[in-house]
This record gives structure tokens, C-alpha cells and sequence, in this order.
């Protein structure tokens, strides 16, 4: 049997805010003892088993923390958090990602000059969660029914949501009144090239593996776009998900990763891809 062509699209591994945030967990354990992550360092459930592993345990609140150091994700997180540390004496390892930082920073000024701020993402994601506690009274997430009575207007996006969700909020924006609508696309351009990588791959593949979080919303994201080209596709976690019977037999098959997903796992996934017959190895 001739082995499949696989393809992997490029970016894989994690992006640059991941692999930082990683890094000064681990860093933060070997200089502190005690951490814990404030809500899930990654979305993705292999890089917290391994972290779990190390003893690097996750919370929900802050106070759970108490005696141990507290890590900020990529994602950062409402300040309220950080002065409620400082409150309850815990030390901080801030890996919000510099990216977010920015969006966060973009915010709040925008909020000091009276602008009314409209989020462009997921209501519930903890990005976008981060960036409204930095907003305060003036944050608002996009929905397509919005009327916001205000003159002034400031727009940002979820660093990984698609470019075209931007310009249908910016166009349905622009239809009403303002004096002014000001847009900063705050869209990270690590997630745009894999979301790039993904439609060309999807447009040449004959099957699309997705790896990643089924909890990551830039995976689920690329997954959307292999879906949208109409290719079959399968979205796993870990290579043991993978079907051996479906990938055989195939003349391409490609492989797309979430920015949370680690580059070995996509290794792996794609030598299955090529020789679904070979035992697995680890
Ligand atoms: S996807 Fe972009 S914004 Fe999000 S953590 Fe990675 S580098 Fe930062």
C-alpha cells in the first residue's frame, strides 16, 4: 500500500504566547514550590496532564492560591484578580501573552477618553473576559442587535477571531450614528496565518485531521474552516482518537494544529497519517 501524502500546515507547535506562559510555569515551580494557574493554563488536555504531572495544579478562584504563587495565562485576566492577591499576600507569575496585553492597554485608554468599547468575540472566553474587566463600566461585547446610545465609539476583536467576524461588526457599526468609530484590529497574526495554512490545506487535502483542545477556540476555529471547504475531517486530542481503518487508503490527508497544541503531538499524529498500520509509538 503506497503511503499517504500528508501535509502539515505550517505554523504547528505552540505560538509564541503559549510557549512563553509555559515556560514561566515551569520556571515559576522551580522558583516557588507551590503554583497554581488561574483557570486552565492551556486549552488543551495533554499540556495539563503534563503539567498536573509536575505538580502544577489548576483554580478557579484566587484565594485557592493562598501559600502558593498564582500563574495569569496567556489570556490575562480582569485586574481585580492581581489586587486581590495582593491582598491575600500571593505572588503573581503574569503570563498574559504581550499580544493581549496590548488589547488590554488599547482598552482602558480608550475607555479614559469616553469611548464606549465593543469586544468583537466569545462572551464567555476568558480573552475576552480579561479585556472587558479592563474596560469596567464601558465594555460591551459585539452582538449584531446592539444600539449603543454613545457618540463615541472603540472597537477591538479576540486575537483569534476570524478577520470577517471584524468586518461584519465594523460594517453593522458603521450603518449607525457616530460621531466617531474607531477600530483597532487587535487580531493576532499567528492565529491568521494558521487559519491561512488551514484553507489552503483544506482546498488540497482529501481528509483534514484537526489537533487540538476541543476547548480551544482557535482549534475549534480551524476546524469551522476545513469545514467549510467541505472536506472530511477529523478533530482529535490525542493520536489515540485517530481512526487507523479511515486513514487508510488515502491519497493526501493534511494536519492542522491549534497555537495550544504541542508541536510533538502533531509529529506523531502526522507519521499515523503516513502509516496507519505502524504500531504507535510513546
Ligand atoms: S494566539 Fe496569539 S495572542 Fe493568543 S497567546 Fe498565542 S501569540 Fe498570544
Amino acid at each position: 500500500m503506497k503511503p499517504a501524502l500528508v501535509t502539515v500546515a505550517r505554523p504547528n507547535g505552540f505560538c509564541f504566547g503559549v510557549e512563553r506562559a509555559v515556560r514561566m510555569t515551569k520556571l515559576g515551580k522551580k522558583r516557588f514550590g507551590r503554583v497554581y494557574t488561574l483557570g486552565e493554563l492551556v486549552h488543551n488536555p495533554l499540556v495539563l496532564e503534563e503539567l498536573e504531572r509536575e505538580g502544577i495544579r489548576t483554580v478557579r478562584r484566587v484565594h485557592q492560591a493562598r501559600g502558593g504563587a498564582l500563574v495569569i495565562r496567556a489570556h490575562g485576566c480582569p485586574p481585580e484578580a492581581l489586587v486581590r492577591c495582593k491582598e491575600l499576600g500571593i505572588k503573581t507569575i503574569d503570563a498574559t501573552c504581550p499580544y493581549v496585553r496590548k488589547v488590554q492597554n488599547v482598552v482602558r485608554r480608550m475607555k479614559e477618553q469616553g469611548y464606549l468599547v465593543v469586544v468583537v468575540g466569545e462572551r464567555n472566553h476568558p480573552e475576552v473576559r480579561s479585556i472587558l474587566g479592563h474596560c469596567g463600566a464601558a465594555g460591551r461585547v459585539y452582538s449584531a442587535r446592539m444600539r449603543p446610545r454613545t457618540s463615541k465609539l472603540g472597537v477591538v476583536v479576540q486575537t483569534t477571531m476570524p478577520r470577517e467576524r471584524l468586518r461584519e461588526a465594523v460594517a453593522n457599526l458603521s450603518r449607525l450614528r457616530y460621531t466617531e468609530l474607531r477600530v483597532f484590529d487587535t487580531i493576532c497574526g499567528e492565529v491568521t496565518s494558521r487559519q491561512e495554512a488551514a484553507v489552503r490545506i483544506a482546498q488540497k487535502a482529501e481528509l483534514v485531521i484537526v489537533v487540538g483542545g476541543r476547548n480551544s477556540a482557535n482549534t475549534s476555529r480551524l476546524a469551522e474552516i476545513v469545514r467549510a471547504a467541505g472536506k472530511e475531517m477529523l478533530f482529535v486530542e490525542r493520536t489515540s482518537e485517530l481512526p487507523r481503518e479511515v486513514l487508510r487508503n488515502r491519497a493526501g490527508i493534511g494536519v492542522v494544529a491549534g497555537s495550544s497544541t504541542p508541536a510533538w503531538v502533531v509529529r506523531e499524529v502526522a507519521a499515523i497519517a503516513k502509516n496507519p498500520d505502524k504500531e504507535e509509538q510513546k
